[in-house]
């Protein structure tokens, strides 16, 4: 589809899910969001996801790791300016915390911020950062004291264009493509001072609690993926006749998508309890990361199999198949990878059996 085309798409999606309140799901309406819960939020990500892998991260960003934080974290003064104008589809957020140095080790921050007068000095480039072209405003995390390592870095708000933060190119990627992901640079990027997100210091920890939050919306991606794959999967086997009947009556496909259907839906009852304990208050941090860690590599496994049940129709671009494949694949990197995962829950689980 030509560049053109894909960006009115694009940008056409991105109104309706405003104007159905999928872009700020967890907001309250005071703020201009759909004043629900994030079990809801899963629910909408995974359906959009189903659909529309792409569609399902722009949308995820804007509601975890853009609103999310300023939700939280957020005056506010700072919630009705950087929250409602988010909420309709008119604009768009990003959340600028990895670097080309350094992704999975986000404490190592290089990205620098300093006070001078009544402006913070922003200099330093973000990498990989989902809706970065299409953005009118990212959460940027920069360090303020370096000596303090990552109790030295603090949480920015910075429209979108500025002067002094221009984009990267338009990464190619593998799979959801029609989510843009760029470079940030900022050149002596000034900001006012008040746009500081939390106190002095605790950047690291907004980025910590967001990315939590954040994995239950990727995890829920990557159970839209799935489902989908599944559901192509199943379509193609009941109509494809090999040896005289339908592929469903063999016995090595009913293994198959049995299989299929019990990683899907184990991930998402995984899913589905870390966000009832974000709603309901309690600590999520282990059950987050479980969930994404399920979620993404049932996706990843969900859909190798859906090309295998659809044999040489799999490989090709005729049918979803192969792009649920190369969409799956994502959902086991960002927002901390499958090894990040496991660290974060053996950290959680071995911290219990101590206390
Ligand atoms: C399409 C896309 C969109 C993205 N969107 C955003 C965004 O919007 N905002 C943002 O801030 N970032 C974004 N990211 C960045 C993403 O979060 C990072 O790519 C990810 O966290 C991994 O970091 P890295 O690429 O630097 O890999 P590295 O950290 O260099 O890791 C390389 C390998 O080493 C492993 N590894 C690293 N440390 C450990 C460890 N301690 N133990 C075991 N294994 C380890 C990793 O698991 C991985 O396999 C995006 C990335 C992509 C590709």
């Amino acid at each position: 589809m030509q560049c053109e085309m894909v960006c009115a798409l694009k940008s056409f999606q991105v109104k309706k899910m405003g104007s159905l309140g999928l872009l700020a799901v967890e907001v309250p309406e005071q703020f201009k969001g759909a004043g629900l819960d994030y079990l809801a939020y899963s629910i909408a990500v995974e359906e959009i996801s189903r659909g529309c892998a792409s569609t399902g991260v722009i949308a995820s960003v804007n509601n975890s790791l853009y609103l999310g934080p300023i939700l939280k974290f957020g005056s506010e003064e700072q919630k009705h300016k950087w929250i409602s104008p988010f909420t309709s589809g008119d604009k768009i957020g990003c959340f600028a915390l990895s670097e080309p140095g350094n992704g999975s080790d986000a404490g190592a921050a290089s990205t620098m911020a300093r006070l001078d007068g009544d402006e913070w000095v922003l200099n330093g480039t973000k990498a990989w950062i989902t809706n970065a072209w299409d953005a009118s405003a990212t959460v940027v995390f920069a360090t303020t004291d370096k000596s303090l390592k990552h109790k030295g870095i603090s949480a920015f708000l910075v429209p979108m264009p500025t002067a002094g933060l221009s984009l990267g190119k338009k990464e190619d990627k593998l799979g959801i493509r029609a989510s843009s992901t760029a470079n940030l640079i900022f050149e002596d990027c000034r900001i006012p001072k008040d746009n500081l997100l939390g106190q002095l210091g605790m950047g690291f920890k907004i980025a910590m609690q967001t990315l939590d939050g954040g994995r239950i919306g990727i995890a829920s991606q990557a159970l839209g993926i799935a489902q989908a794959a599944l559901d192509c999967a199943v379509d193609y086997a009941e109509k494809r006749m090999a040896f005289g009947s339908p592929i469903t009556k063999l016995q090595a496909i009913q293994f198959k998508l049995a299989d299929m259907a019990v990683a899907l839906e184990s991930a998402r009852l995984l899913t589905w309890r870390a966000a009832m304990l974000k709603d309901n208050g309690k600590p999520f941090t282990k059950e987050a990361a479980m969930a994404k860690l399920a979620a993404s590599e049932a996706a990843t496994n969900i859909a190798h199999q859906a090309i295998q049940i659809l044999g040489g129709m799999g490989y090709v671009t005729e049918m979803p198949a192969e792009r649920h494949y190369r969409d799956a694949r994502i959902t086991e990197i960002y927002e901390g990878t499958s090894e990040i995962q496991r660290l974060v829950i053996a950290g959680q689980l071995l911290k219990a059996y101590r206390s």
